[in-house]
Formats: structure tokens, C-alpha cells, sequence
């Protein structure tokens, strides 16, 4: 049942032919209402199949709106809160890029999509968590800068015949850097049935003891479809909340409850109200840099 403000969000929206986008880390409230909820990858996909409306409302972090005014630039792209930026994204500047390019010059650069546009500018391919295997796979270059999630980057390494090298050395998500493997150990404990899924952007000590490995999207389609009961989840808390949603016959627990993207949750109702009333807060890239790094982006969506 929707409550007084998401109905006249809902009201407003449709005047204003809006479409609202969400990455599964959002807050309940707002998943409920969104057009569209998903990771970053089925945003990105999304995001480049927006045809009939006005205004974009992206309830995500920076990076995921620049995205979407990449692929759509004749459209306004609107994040209800400015400051909604991802940590990650802002540990790779794009003179970084430059200059590893001079240091490995037979390297490919495949970026996560967690990246600003500057340096998205500055990529050979994208990829994101559910596709980064895949992405790497596909070039024909043997040696890979891979950036910025070093996790991320010893997660490809680990699957693919290449050699992986992280940029920077050290990029992470301060996120789910939170989880450790006392808190599995805990867990196991007190539900030795559950099966234990957690995301690429852990620690590997976390990433060898869980049973899957996946992004958000891959979470919500192996719990779908499994027939078991019981799902530990190592990820940010809002997905758990989406799963729950979904999924109201199964058990599904965070592997810690404290795994919150304090960037993710500045986006309220009373935000996106305002998003829609006053089209604030309008993101743009500049023409040159969007050009570029949506060849980038387009690579990575040719290969998914
Ligand atoms: S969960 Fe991590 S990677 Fe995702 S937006 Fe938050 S800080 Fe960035």
C-alpha cells in the first residue's frame, strides 16, 4: 500500500512524463515506486533504451546519472540529490589513466562503470560487476589496467588467462570492504542450511568462503530461481530489502546489517519530490568527454 507521498509522486510524475530509475540500493520506499529498479548494468541497459520521456529521475549514485546523460543527451537527467556521489568512482582521476596508459602502452583499460565520465573518456571497453569476465574475455589484448575496484580486479583475475593490473593499486568500496570472514563464520553458525551469496567488490578472503560470487542483479535471479530456503546476503542492506519483496517465501539475511552506502540513501521522497517539481539537480558531461566515453559504453553493452 503506497503512502501519501509516493502516490503524489506518482501523481507528478506522470504530468512531468517522467520515468524514475533506481539501483537496488535504494531505500524500500523508493523501490516501490520506481519505473525501474536494478544494477548497474541493467540501469546502463536501461538507460540506452529511454525513448518516450521527458525527464529522467535517476535515484543512484554520480556516476550512474552521468551514464545515462552519456547514452541520452538530448534528454535531462535528474539527480534528486546533488552530493550523491560514489567514493569509488573519485579514486581514479582521468591523469591517472594517462599515465599508466605510458607506463603499459599494450594494455587495454577496461573500467568498471563505477567511473566519472573524464575517466569512462579514457577506457577502451566498460564493464560492470555481472559482465566484467566476460568483458575482459573479449579483447584481444593479454595484458589488462583494470580499474578502479581492486577487488573487482582480482575477482577477473581469477577466472580469466590474463594479467589483471589494478587501477590504483588500492581503489575499493568502503562498503562492502565491511564485511569479514568472522562475520560468515557467525553466520554459518547460525544458519548452517543458507547458501551464502556475496559481491565481487568484497575482500577475496570474503569472495573464497561465500558460495556465489555475484552482482546485485545475478543475486536476484539465483534467489529467484533456487529451490532452496535460506540466503545470507553480502551486499548492501537495500538489496535485502528487494529480495524480501520478491521473494516473500524465502529466508533471506544480511551478512551484516550494518552494510549501508550512507551516498545511495541521500535520496529520499521528499527529494524526489522535489526532482520532479523543480527538475533539480540536472547532470551533464561535457560534449567531447561524453562522446568518447560513450563509445566506451557501447562497447561494454555490444558485448552483454
Ligand atoms: S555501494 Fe560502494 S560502489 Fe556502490 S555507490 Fe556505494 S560506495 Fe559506490
Amino acid at each position: 500500500m503506497l503512502n501519501s507521498l509516493q502516490k503524489e509522486i506518482l501523481k507528478l510524475k506522470e504530468e512531468k512524463n517522467a520515468i524514475i530509475l533506481a539501483h537496488n540500493y535504494q531505500t524500500g520506499d523508493i523501490q516501490e515506486i520506481a519505473d525501474f529498479l536494478g544494477d548497474s548494468l541493467e540501469l546502463c541497459i536501461k538507460a540506452s533504451q529511454i525513448t518516450d520521456s521527458d525527464l529522467v529521475i535517476f535515484c543512484g549514485v554520480d556516476f550512474m546519472a552521468e551514464t545515462a546523460a552519456i547514452l541520452n543527451p538530448q534528454k535531462k537527467i535528474i539527480l534528486p540529490d546533488r552530493e550523491a556521489e560514489c567514493p569509488m568512482a573519485h579514486m581514479l582521476p582521468a591523469e591517472d589513466i594517462k599515465k599508466a596508459r605510458e607506463k603499459y602502452p599494450d594494455a587495454a583499460v577496461v573500467l568498471y562503470v563505477n567511473t566519472l565520465a573524464e575517466a569512462k573518456a579514457e577506457a577502451d571497453i566498460l564493464c560492470t560487476s555481472s559482465n566484467a569476465v566476460a568483458v575482459v574475455e573479449s579483447l584481444a589484448q593479454d595484458q589488462i589496467l583494470f580499474g578502479p575496484d581492486m577487488n573487482l580486479a582480482s575477482f577477473v583475475a581469477g577466472k580469466v588467462n590474463k594479467e589483471i593490473i589494478p587501477l590504483p593499486e588500492k581503489g575499493h568500496c568502503y562498503v562492502h570492504k565491511m564485511f569479514h570472514t568472522g562475520d560468515i563464520a557467525f553466520m554459518r553458525e547460525k544458519y548452517p542450511d543458507a547458501v551464502l551469496l556475496v559481491h565481487p567488490e568484497c575482500d577475496q578472503e570474503v569472495q573464497d568462503e561465500a558460495d556465489e560470487i555475484l552482482s546485485t542483479g545475478g543475486m536476484m535471479s539465483y534467489v529467484a530461481q533456487s529451490d532452496l530456503k535460506t540466503f545470507i546476503i553480502g551486499t548492501e542492506v537495500d538489496l535485502i530489502t528487494r529480495l524480501r519483496r520478491e521473494n516473500p517465501s524465502k529466508i533471506i539475511i544480511p551478512l551484516l546489517s550494518e552494510a549501508i552506502c550512507e551516498n545511495m540513501k541521500l535520496h529520499t521522497l521528499e527529494k524526489l519530490k522535489n526532482s520532479l517539481i523543480n527538475e533539480e539537480y540536472a547532470v551533464s558531461v561535457d560534449k567531447e568527454i561524453a562522446l568518447k566515453a560513450r563509445k566506451a559504453v557501447e562497447r561494454m553493452l555490444d558485448v552483454s
